[in-house]
């Protein structure tokens, strides 16, 4: 889902800098973010009562719609016949969300009786069901569908014509049909009639089966949607269209899609040449993600009244259209809508997935540059310091849709592409779509995949980023000496200092200009303050950290000339004297207060070799000695490690 303000997004084909904020409507998640508070606020209290229900122990087969809609009255009526499994033994009662508001007249089918109220509809079934044995039941029902929150159901106009349209994400399906209101429970299969007058086109999910007039004055229209749909999913739209077709031609060319356009009739459209976009941006996901997920029936892109846009299943709703709102709506046919987020606490695994579609679109378009500028334009901490991209606790109201599921979610997948590789991030999808097409998955379940393709542990990536809050900012500051033979001794020394309680663990790239080229070394990064040493054999004149801008982040690059050694003000350990050395080596460490650590030394391989100090080290200047005893000939580190502190020098031992 996107929501936009107003209906043109300002976007530069060619993008020459990072961070061109101001080409780009930032108005429109707020928007977003205003209504979703809005929505909750009104469902908070139902979402507690929702939860009493006993969905879990049953499973939905099959939503049958026959609904007439009164645009007059503003009202529907009809049926909803609904099959669906046991999934435990004895079940005796199928208990669905349905808003109060709605007169339930009959249930008929495996059905004894039935109750209605606080917005649950109570079936008893005749008898008792085995985990596996379906049920099914028609219920009739008619009223004032309800409005709120982004949209409900919603009767509006566009120059004196009727729009009738839903928007149900994320509780509000149960405020105009019967439906176990979840989104981790879907459907296998789908039947929208409508019945609406006869100058209003209704648009659905799925396939239009077949239109039939009616002697009455009204038309009835056949949508069948046969992939697995989510409740939130499902959808209608209905006014006096413009409608047009292109074709969508599949990756392997055996089939051919509809892709349809359905937009307000006489509106003087601006709205072509980017929906003209589609059949591209359809093939472009495709070739990345696999096939589009509903190949077998359309991509349809209806008008409704709502500011914003819904990914509705193979038929997305838009207030308006322009490029990076279609190709947003598009990505979640994918992530949202193929993989659905188990629940609302991992609602970035949809959002997040499809802002980072629109960054990846713009790379397809622009490269490498507008890759980089678009996800710049996604870095504005100062709206996610306080809460994770995982959502704990979806009844706070500000935090389940706060940007941060968006843009950091965003990021997220931009900085596991980097880690991951480019080819196993491209594998990891593929992998996360085999496992969980047409059903739900939540984080762990991303990051399990994550890990068995990149066979990388990730799980200090996933609770840094994921569950933990903020991000970091880096202090940088570098010396330069020279060492022999024309090499030069760099030590980089970086530190997190971020308020946030999180320090942040990541390879960082360290882009190095010298006097005979450029180079890049990366470094493991992963401690309040950290230094980095290393060789390389030209004069370094530059220092830039990250240099492609993988990490979220924001850095202060010290000053201080890179020839002088200053006085220290925070954790220092010197370089050692003499080094190379043959006997013992002496260094000098500066603690700006007590810190319990070791202070050890290590081989090449990774090994201690010794254990000059353990415990607690006294603030203030200390000079320290080793003296190997029985090491080889060779390359040492000497390292102090703490908490949060990790400090090393390299020495070199000739015996
Ligand atoms: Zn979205």
């Amino acid at each position: 889902m996107r929501c936009l303000k107003t209906s043109i997004v300002f976007f530069l084909i060619a993008l020459p800098l990072i961070g061109i904020r101001a080409q780009y409507d930032e108005d429109w998640l707020d928007r977003e973010i205003q209504t979703k508070q809005r929505l909750l606020q009104d469902r908070r209290a139902l979402a507690k009562l929702a939860a009493s229900t006993n969905a879990a122990d049953y499973d939905i087969g099959y939503y049958g719609f026959d609904l007439h809609v009164n645009v007059d009255s503003q009202t529907i009526a009809g049926s909803v016949t609904i099959r669906g499994k046991s999934r435990i033994d004895s079940l005796n009662l199928v208990e669905l969300d349905l808003a109060s508001g709605l007169n339930v007249h009959a249930v008929t089918g495996q059905a004894v009786s039935y109750q209605h109220g606080n917005n649950i509809l109570q079936i008893r079934l005749p008898e008792a069901l085995s985990t596996g044995e379906g049920f099914e039941f028609t219920i009739d029902y008619s009223g004032s569908p309800l409005t709120g929150g982004f949209q409900g159901f919603s009767f509006g106009s566009y120059n004196g014509s009727p729009i009738v349209s839903t928007l149900s994400q994320p509780y509000y399906a149960y405020g105009w049909f019967p439906c176990k209101d979840r989104p981790n429970d879907k459907a296998d299969s789908v039947d929208i009639t409508l019945t609406v007058p006869a100058n209003l086109e209704a648009v659905a999910n799925g396939t239009l089966k077949k239109v039939e007039n009616n002697s009455d004055g009204t038309r009835t229209y056949f949508w069948q949607e046969r992939y697995p749909i989510a409740t939130y999913l499902i959808s209608l739209a209905i006014s006096e269209y413009t409608s047009w077709q292109d074709t969508y031609v599949s990756q392997d060319s055996s089939l051919t899609m509809p892709v349809m356009y359905w937009i307000y009739k006489d509106m003087p459209s601006p709205y072509t040449t980017d929906l003209a976009l589609t059949p591209s941006m359809i093939s472009f996901f495709s070739s990345i993600w696999g096939e589009y997920p509903f190949i077998k029936e359309k991509y349809g892109q209806a008008q409704f009244s709502w500011g914003g846009g819904m990914e509705h299943q193979t038929c997305a709703s838009m207030g308006s259209f322009n490029e990076m709102l279609i190709c947003h709506e598009l990505a979640h046919q994918w992530w949202g809508d193929m993989v659905t987020c188990a629940n609302w606490k991992n609602i970035w695994l949809n959002e997040g997935f499809a802002r980072y579609a629109e960054a990846l679109w713009r790379e397809h378009i622009d490269g490498k540059t507008g890759l980089e500028a678009y996800m710049q334009i996604l870095n504005r901490p100062q709206s996610w310091q306080n809460s994770s991209v995982y959502i704990t606790d979806t009844t706070r109201v500000s935090a389940i849709f706060n940007r941060i599921v968006y843009d950091k979610g965003a990021w997220i997948l931009h900085m596991l592409r980097k880690i991951a590789g480019k080819e196993n991030f491209r594998a990891i999808f593929l992998a996360y779509r085999e496992r969980h097409s047409m059903g739900a998955a939540d984080t762990e379940d991303f990051q399990r995949v994550c890990e068995e393709v990149s066979g990388l542990d990730l799980d200090y990536f996933f609770s840094e980023w994921v569950y933990g809050l903020g991000q970091p900012h880096y202090q940088v500051s570098w010396h330069r000496v020279p060492a022999s033979d024309e090499h030069w001794t760099v030590s980089v020394r970086i530190q997190q200092i971020q308020t946030t309680a999180t320090y942040f663990s990541m390879p960082i790239e360290l882009y190095l200009q010298t006097e005979t080229g450029d180079t890049i070394i990366t470094v493991w990064n992963s401690r309040r303050l950290q230094d980095h040493e290393f060789q390389i054999n030209s004069k370094p004149l530059e220092l830039i950290i990250d240099p492609d801008n993988y990490i979220l982040k924001s850095v202060a690059y010290s000053t201080v000339d890179p020839d002088l050694v200053t006085n220290p003000t925070e954790f220092e350990l010197s370089g050692a004297y003499p080094n190379p050395f043959n006997g013992s080596t002496h260094f000098r460490l500066y603690l700006p207060h007590d810190i319990l650590g070791q202070l050890r030394v290590y081989n090449l391989a990774g090994q201690q070799v010794a254990l000059i100090g353990d415990g607690r080290f006294r603030s203030g200047y200390r000079t320290y000695q080793w003296s190997p005893t029985t090491q080889a000939s060779g390359i040492y580190f000497i390292r102090l490690e703490s908490d949060d502190q990790f400090l090393e020098r390299k020495v070199l031992y000739l015996k």
